[in-house]
């Protein structure tokens, strides 16, 4: 099919997530065909420096035949075999055997096909545990608002976000949320010691006020994302922790963004000076070449959870695809070889410091990021740091002048959200700013 034909056929038959339908019927995808490193091909022809990795997860880049070739080597030995019913294949033992060795915190892990089932499955693990610890009671989830934890019933109930939760309810009961640790929006004031204790004074005061013997676990991403990348202030998490371990509330690190060394170190946990009883990950962990996801668990969890005479009645038909699994070991295998998430850090440094440019422009009201991930928030007005008004269609605007300036990146009303794979070259992310000055002149003048 040629480009016109593919557009026709996608406005007729394909059903998007995430985009605004009604758009979509008229202006129709824009239709990508090949990658390679931090680069995208169009199907006319066109290449685009993708800032977003896909959808953060193309952690290698693209092109990469050794993950090519892990794939179909795994296909033509076994293409499938469940992790159902005390199956195995050496992939997905190898697999976790690895994850152990990257998180040593966690003894055992399960495998999922993405984030949702990821954070369904932390949530479900932590409500099992308490209900063999005899505290069937613990089951309320505390999260935060402007969180992002994903699309499935459970992992929607946990995401902070409102315009995910409208005309799709009755969602599931049990989930409370806190402030989401944001200084822009949400620091009255105080020193970042004093915002800090604000946070952690708001996370006791739900507790108590719920009632510590009802509450099963905690989920937080170690730098929230999709809700609108939330680098915490520091001593956020050393603040958080204690309390949670206080009242005996798990601690489940969402993982799934900040995972496999976008925010400059392996692990957002090790960026930040934490260890989770629980981390859901997916994305990074095959750099999206085919989709994987899962959680690690701590040794008190598991000992708890394979008490005599029970089967833990959990799991996906694709727990531990061994197609995904080898090429989660040879992905993590490259991060590893050309320590990616060294050049997180470094180009993540220079992102932020150009991105800091930015706040200059009268319609930029803040920068923020940590490693390659970060956002760069518009307000029509700078002091009273009000949004724009939806009606004006302020990120649509972002996105078509982004894309004919060659860069892709997740724009809405909130602005610029960046987060392109942790190969990109410090020329790549000079041309990617560049490319968002102008087009933020362009749509909000200079
Ligand atoms: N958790 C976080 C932090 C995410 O950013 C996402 C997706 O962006 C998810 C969970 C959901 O992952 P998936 O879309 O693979 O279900």
């Amino acid at each position: 099919l040629n480009t016109e034909q593919l557009i026709e056929q996608d406005i007729a038959h394909h059903l998007h997530p995430v985009t605004n339908l009604h758009r979509h019927k008229r202006q129709g995808p824009l239709v990508l065909v090949e990658g390679k490193g931090s680069k995208v091909r169009d199907s006319e022809g066109r290449w685009y420096i993708d800032g977003f990795a896909g959808l953060w997860n193309v952690n290698v880049g693209y092109g990469r035949q050794e993950l090519v070739e892990a794939a179909r080597q795994q296909m033509a030995r076994l293409a499938f075999q469940p992790t159902f019913f005390g199956l195995a294949t050496p992939p997905v033992i190898e697999l976790a055997a690895k994850m152990h060795q990257l998180l040593p915190h966690h003894s055992h892990f399960q495998f999922t096909s993405g984030g949702a089932e990821s954070n369904e499955t932390a949530i479900k693990i932590a409500r099992y545990y308490w209900a063999l610890s005899g505290k069937p009671e613990k089951t309320k989830i505390i999260s935060r608002r402007m969180a992002y934890h994903g699309i499935a019933m459970g992992a929607l109930a946990a995401t902070g976000v409102p315009a995910y939760h409208a005309d799709f309810g009755p969602l599931p009961p049990g989930f409370l949320y806190l402030s989401a640790p944001l200084a822009y929006r949400n620091n009255p004031g105080l020193s970042e010691p004093g915002f800090v204790a604000m946070l952690a004074q708001e996370l006791e005061d739900l507790i108590l006020r719920e009632g510590p013997e009802t509450i099963a676990a905690f989920i937080g991403e170690p730098v929230q994302g999709a809700g609108g990348v939330v680098p915490p202030p520091e001593g956020y998490w050393q603040a958080i922790v204690p309390i949670l371990k206080k009242y005996e509330i798990l601690l489940i690190a969402d993982e799934v963004i900040t995972g496999f060394g976008r925010t400059g170190e392996m692990f957002g946990q090790t960026t930040y000076g934490f260890q989770a009883d629980i981390t859901s990950f997916a994305k990074g962990i095959t750099s999206g070449y085919v989709p994987l996801g899962g959680v690690g668990i701590s040794p008190q969890i598991f000992e708890r959870i394979s008490a005599p005479d029970r089967m833990f009645m959990h799991g996906f038909t694709y727990s531990g695809h061994p197609v995904a699994c080898a090429v989660a070991l040879a992905n993590i295998a490259i991060i590893e070889r050309e320590q990616l998430w060294v050049n997180a850090a470094e180009r993540g440094a220079q992102l932020l410091r150009r991105l800091r440019e930015l706040e200059a422009h009268p319609h930029v009201g803040n920068v923020r990021g940590k490693g390659l991930m970060a956002l760069v928030e518009v307000v029509e007005d700078k002091g009273s740091k009000k949004p724009f008004d939806a009606a004006r269609g302020i990120g649509e605007r972002l996105m078509q002048v982004s894309r004919e300036k060659g860069v892709i990146v997740r724009c809405n009303d909130t602005g610029f959200a960046i987060a392109p794979p942790l190969v990109i070259t410090e020329q790549e992310i000079d041309e990617l700013v560049n490319a968002l000055a102008e087009t933020l002149d362009e749509v909000l003048g200079a």
